[in-house]
């Protein structure tokens, strides 16, 4: 099946690098125009939107916090301006502040609660009213291994990507008789920044013995975004690491 988004406009959140950068590129090879949402990194965010209009999208790079409330409403008005409304959001914006129990404070608690959590929250409440209006939206949310087991980083980065799974589900029941899909996506241990700045040196904890690429994790969002009749699920992509 291939898949054309054609027309249609995509946000994703925190992609001047990583995964998101990789799945703001799969959805403009899809068709679609792409919002590139970062926080500060301007220039790379700005590399991935010139690589977005290269294949012949539109893109903008947006800047904005997304743990912050009044960010995102500015962010989904510019996307809607100079994009149109948006049919597809992509919550990929996280932080993995890696701590042990006894180094957790409370600021980082918070913090990693805001970014990865209520952001899903405040992005999610911001593009419901064009999906709904025309009822058909697709969102996906990264969630993460660390949402049902160990992980590396940290029990507040479990807590919040467990946190992430059930606004899935509570999103889903409730938006899909308007057309919209809501899902997730836990990947363990892709080789991006966020892994090579601490969570693991080595891929010596995956049995398939390498660490996974943001283009696989990109393809698992792109067959959720295809895929009408699946909602409220949490796909997971691990090596074989875990299978729950
Ligand atoms: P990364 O390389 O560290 O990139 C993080 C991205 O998020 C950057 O684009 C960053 O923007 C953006 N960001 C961070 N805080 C933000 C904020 N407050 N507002 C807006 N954007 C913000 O991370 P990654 O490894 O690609 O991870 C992406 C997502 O996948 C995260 O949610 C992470 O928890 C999840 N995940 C990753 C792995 C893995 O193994 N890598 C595994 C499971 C889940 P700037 O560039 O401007 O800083």
């Amino acid at each position: 099946m291939t898949l054309d988004l054609t027309g249609r406009v995509a946000l994703v959140t925190g992609a001047s690098r990583g995964i998101g950068a990789a799945v703001a590129l799969a959805l403009a090879d899809a068709g679609a125009d792409v919002a590139v949402n970062y926080r500060e990194r301007a220039a790379e965010a700005d590399s991935v939107a010139a690589a977005v209009v290269a294949m012949g999208r539109r893109a903008i790079s947006v800047a904005a916090d997304v743990s912050d409330g009044a960010a995102v409403a500015a962010m989904a008005g510019t996307v809607a301006e100079r994009l149109g409304g948006i049919d597809i959001l992509v919550n990929n914006a996280g932080i993995g502040l890696v701590r042990g129990i006894d180094d957790l404070t409370e600021a980082d608690f918070d913090r990693t609660i805001a970014v990865n959590l209520k952001s899903v929250f405040l992005c999610t409440q911001a593009v419901l009213p064009h999906m709904r209006g025309q009822a058909w939206g697709r969102i996906v949310n990264i969630s993460s291994g660390a949402a049902r087991g160990a992980g590396g980083v940290g029990p507040h980065y479990n807590a919040s990507k467990a946190g992430m799974e059930g606004l899935t589900r509570g999103y889903a029941a409730r938006l899909v008789k308007q057309g919209i899909t809501v899902n997730a996506v836990a990947p363990s241990l892709i080789e991006t920044d966020m892994v090579r700045s601490g969570v693991a040196s080595s891929p010596a904890r995956i049995p398939l013995g390498r660490f996974g690429t943001s283009e696989e994790v990109a393809q698992v969002v792109l067959m959720l975004i295809g895929n009408g009749y699946m909602t409220g699920q949490t796909v997971a992509l691990s090596g074989g690491m875990a299978f729950n």
